[in-house]
């Protein structure tokens, strides 16, 4: 829905708790779950009425519901974008906000390094449409312009990546698809409005999987795009034939977990520098992979585009895939999960995660081995977690 241009000003967390303000309609101080899959006219002038309207709240859930307006409005506010579009998944956005501008005959430029289901849409799946696609590596912006062809519609990026934390430019992007009128689209997952904001660096489109830091709370599964009203007008149109529409429910648990999404993301990103910092000093790790570490080859792209780096982090291990294996079995505070962005703490083998989407030549051309673990850092106290990677590393033979 349309962000309330005086929301501007406010700071992220105000705008978590307030910016849906005007789309709550009842007495209520927490909104009521529209739990309801239709609603009802008083006329049939009224039904026709409803039926025609763009982005209707009240006529069909698939169309819209007034939970998922003010989930909309609350993340159109804090990603500074003119409207939003909530969907069942962070694939079901990604899928939704891709197709709907794109046709047999169109070229998209992607980044190699995905998160590995988009990987699969671009990879596999568009060209049974006929839609063609070059993979770049995004290290070096001047590789997405070198890949641009006269049918290129669609620049598609994410940033930090999900699992190797490589920094993509989002301003060179920016520049390239507003000099080549090319839709720019990037999937904000891993950063959160909190820690950088696209759309105010000229990107057009973000997707998010709302699953991970914007529900925070492991609990749902959901996505959202945003962008300018036009383009979610069409990602709208789109998404009422695909039909991955979020649940009520699930718009409300995504609406009260972004009620703390900046808390929650400064704890994150302090919890996740002092591991990095920890894990980099420790003989038993070959190597970490933050954004936020001086280290980092992007630190200082990083530091131009982001406010904070995550509670992503990635690590090697100094040792094999049983060494691997051995540290992830031995944290007592990490759940050995999917899925990130939770409030509790998880480490994952990308490489076992991923054996169905990626083929061992698709993982290595990633640069993801056997011995690579990624963490979700989550909120417990630091000294806790520093504490228990300690004693996990410990356990790792030499
Ligand atoms: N984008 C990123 C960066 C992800 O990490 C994921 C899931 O892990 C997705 C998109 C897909 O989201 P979902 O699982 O909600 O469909």
């Amino acid at each position: 829905m349309k962000q309330d241009k005086r929301d501007d000003e406010t700071g992220m967390q105000t705008k978590a708790v307030h910016a849906a303000r005007e789309q709550h309609t009842t007495r209520a101080v927490s909104s009521p779950i529209w739990q309801t899959s239709t609603f009802r006219a008083d006329s049939s002038e009224q039904f026709a009425e409803m039926a025609a309207a763009a982005r209707p709240a009240e006529f069909y859930t698939r169309y819209g519901n007034p939970t998922h307006r003010e989930a909309e409005a609350t993340i159109a506010a804090l990603e500074g974008g003119e409207a939003a579009l909530v969907a069942a998944s962070g694939m079901g956005a990604i899928f939704t906000a891709m197709l709907c501008g794109l046709q047999a005959g169109d070229h998209v430029v992607a980044q190699r390094n995905l998160y590995a289901g988009t990987n699969t849409l671009i990879e596999e799946l568009l060209p049974r449409w006929g839609i063609e696609h070059t993979f770049v590596e995004q290290t070096h912006a001047a590789n997405f312009a070198e890949a641009v062809r006269p049918n290129t519609k669609l620049i598609y990026a994410e940033t930090p990546t999900n699992p190797l934390m490589r920094i993509t430019d989002l301003r060179a992007v920016a520049a390239l698809g507003r000099a080549r009128k090319i839709t720019t689209m990037i999937d904000n997952t891993f950063a959160t409005p909190v820690n950088q904001r696209p759309l105010e660096l000229g990107i057009d489109v973000c997707v998010h999987s709302a699953t991970k830091y914007l529900g925070g709370h492991s609990d749902i599964t959901a996505g959202v795009i945003v962008g300018s009203q036009e383009f979610v007008e069409r990602a709208w149109k789109f998404g009422l034939v695909a039909g991955a529409v979020l649940s009520p429910f699930d718009s409300w648990l995504l609406l009260r977990g972004l009620r703390t999404l900046a808390l929650r993301v400064e704890r994150h990103n302090q919890n996740a520098l002092a591991l990095a910092r920890f894990l980099e000093a420790h003989p038993k790790v070959e190597r970490v992979y933050y954004p936020g570490l001086e280290s980092h080859p992007q630190h200082e792209l990083a530091r131009t585009q982001m406010s904070g780096f995550t509670g992503m982090l990635s690590l090697e291990i100094n040792g094999d895939l049983r060494a691997a294996e051995k540290f992830i079995a031995s944290l007592k505070l990490c759940t050995n999960a999917a899925s990130l962005g939770g409030y509790e703490t998880h480490a994952v083998h990308p490489a076992a995660m991923w054996g169905q989407q990626l083929s061992a030549e698709q993982r290595d051309a990633m640069g993801i081995n056997e011995r690579f673990v990624r963490i979700s850092v989550g909120l417990e106290d630091e000294a806790d977690l520093i504490k228990d990677f300690a004693q996990a590393l410990d356990s790792v033979k030499e």
